[in-house]
């Protein structure tokens, strides 16, 4: 089996922001952590841990 799996959680390696995919509604959001969300910094253009080769866009 080599099935790729899919990332489920991203942090942004310039201000801190955590966000966690949404298979529900396709979407990334905020990570939530005992009611805290971890937002970031608005203006940040957020740089992810995770490589820019997965698309979260599935054929349908
Ligand atoms: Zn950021």
């Amino acid at each position: 089996m080599s099935e790729i799996e899919p990332p489920r959680k991203r942090t942004c390696e310039r201000c801190g922001r955590q966000e966690v995919w949404d298979g529900d509604r396709d979407v990334w959001r905020a990570l939530e952590t005992d009611g805290d969300r971890r937002l970031g910094q608005a203006h940040c253009l957020h740089e992810w841990d995770i490589n820019g080769t997965y698309s979260p866009i599935a054929e349908g």
